[in-house]
């Protein structure tokens, strides 16, 4: 068996705001950087990207792909939009199965918008579930928890979104903004492999892989990925790592106003009628709330099959950290996420395999912070309201308890101004 490193959500050059830099090749060579064995094409029915993936890719075997100098494996899949707006993901076995699913799907919306992200398709999540398992196919909800575009922002359960195809679905996406412990407060949740995806929308190593999952195959290949996520063994787990941003940084996470990200408990939102009390903007309900709506068992529970989920975040953002730098651009970031790439061979083993001391080799305070990080000593400013939340790592446990009562108010997710001015002012 083999265990890949896997980001299975990401988009095309042609698709709406993303890169013109995202191109298989690229990708390819910022996977071999990242560490990723396997990585999803994105956008494959898009007429343009089809052709791309054409040209750009060889098929290896057992439905999966190569790029042309055999860089990294790719499988063939891609986001689209229902008639609710709802965001799905799939995965086909092949070029021709994604061929017959654009003609399938083609008189039924915009597929080839060079302004949007993906195609909007005016049918539901069930039918569209039924043309993916047609081609033998897979499928499961993207982002599953974020407002407007995720399923659990309209549907209740999944088998009211999916009716009839939910026994077939293979996964669910967690999104940025959720992760495994709080995904598994809903029971449902518990009969599904989770995938943690970057969602990315330009090819450098802090944008894909900032999410990832660790699959166990015998070989990549199509099937062999599907029998991975659709695996319940609690033994010869195959799904073995989840690993991404703490949910926290996630730009959804709270209950906050999409205009001046004035975060709100959801009692207090509710009061409000959703309005802002400092600017009248729209309050939207965060992905926390909406789990904790839906939650209907204790958090800490899992089944047994569920991997660790490892909360990180991409090297060059950490050595930022650790440097004080303004952004990852800056020549300093860049020559030293350079060396440690070079030195372990790629990203992801420096992050989640290489020992402290080792890493130190290279720098000790990068190191130092890489561990903190792997030991969880890290705390969030939480995001919400479409702003990401921001991360501050610390040194030890003591440091830890003491910028948790320092920073109580900003950690807590409610404003200053939600709690300063009496509700009563503003109704
Ligand atoms: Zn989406
Ligand atoms: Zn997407
Ligand atoms: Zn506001």
């Amino acid at each position: 068996m083999k265990e890949l490193d896997a980001d299975l959500h990401c988009h095309g050059r042609y698709a709406g705001g993303v890169s013109r830099n995202m191109e298989i090749p690229v990708l390819a060579e910022q996977s071999r950087l990242k560490g990723l064995g396997l990585l999803a094409t994105g956008d494959i029915i898009h007429g343009e990207w089809l052709l791309h993936a054409k040209r750009t890719l060889e098929e290896e075997s057992n439905g999966v792909y190569r790029d042309r100098e055999a860089k990294c494996h790719f499988i063939l899949g891609g986001e689209i939009e229902d008639d609710k707006r709802i965001h799905h993901l799939y995965y086909l076995p092949s070029l021709e199965k994604a061929g017959e699913l654009r003609e399938k799907v083609k008189g039924l919306g915009a597929l080839d918008c060079s302004m949007c992200g993906r195609p909007k398709l005016r049918i539901n999540a069930e039918k569209f579930a039924e043309f993916v398992h047609d081609l033998g196919g897979i499928f499961g909800p993207a982002h599953s928890f974020t407002p407007y575009t995720g399923i659990y922002a309209h549907f209740d359960s999944l088998k009211e979104a999916y009716g009839k195809m939910h026994e077939h679905l293979s996964f669910i996406e967690l999104g940025l903004s959720a992760d495994t412990n709080m995904a598994d407060t809903m029971k449902e949740n518990h009969s599904y492999s989770f995938l943690s995806s970057s969602d990315a929308h330009s090819p450098w190593p802090n944008r894909i892989g900032r999410e990832f999952n660790r699959i166990k195959m015998k070989e990549p290949g199509f099937k062999a990925l599907k029998l991975a996520l659709e695996s319940r063994d609690e033994e010869g787990k195959t799904i073995t790592l989840n690993a991404g941003l703490n949910p926290r940084e996630g730009k959804y996470h709270c209950t906050a106003c999409e205009s001046c990200f004035a975060k709100y408990s959801a009692e207090q939102a509710e009061q409000l009628k959703w309005k802002c009390l400092k600017c009248r903007g729209n309050i939207k309900r965060g992905v926390r709330d909406r789990i904790t709506m839906l939650s209907d068992t204790e958090e800490g529970k899992h089944p047994g099959f569920r991997p660790p989920y490892l909360h990180l975040l991409p090297l060059a953002e950490i050595i930022q950290l650790a440097e004080g730098a303004k952004s990852t651009n800056t020549k300093k970031v860049q020559s030293k996420w350079i060396e440690f790439v070079e030195k372990f061979g790629n990203e992801i083993n420096a992050l989640v395999d290489t020992d402290e001391a080792e890493l130190a080799e290279v720098d000790t305070n990068v190191a130092k912070h890489i561990a903190s990080f792997r030991k969880g000593l890290v705390l969030y400013i939480p995001g919400g309201g479409g702003n990401y939340g921001k991360p501050i790592i610390c040194a030890s446990e003591e440091e830890m308890e003491r910028k948790k009562k320092e920073l109580a108010a900003e950690l807590s997710g409610v404003s200053e101004i939600s709690n300063q001015k009496t509700l009563g002012q503003f109704l």
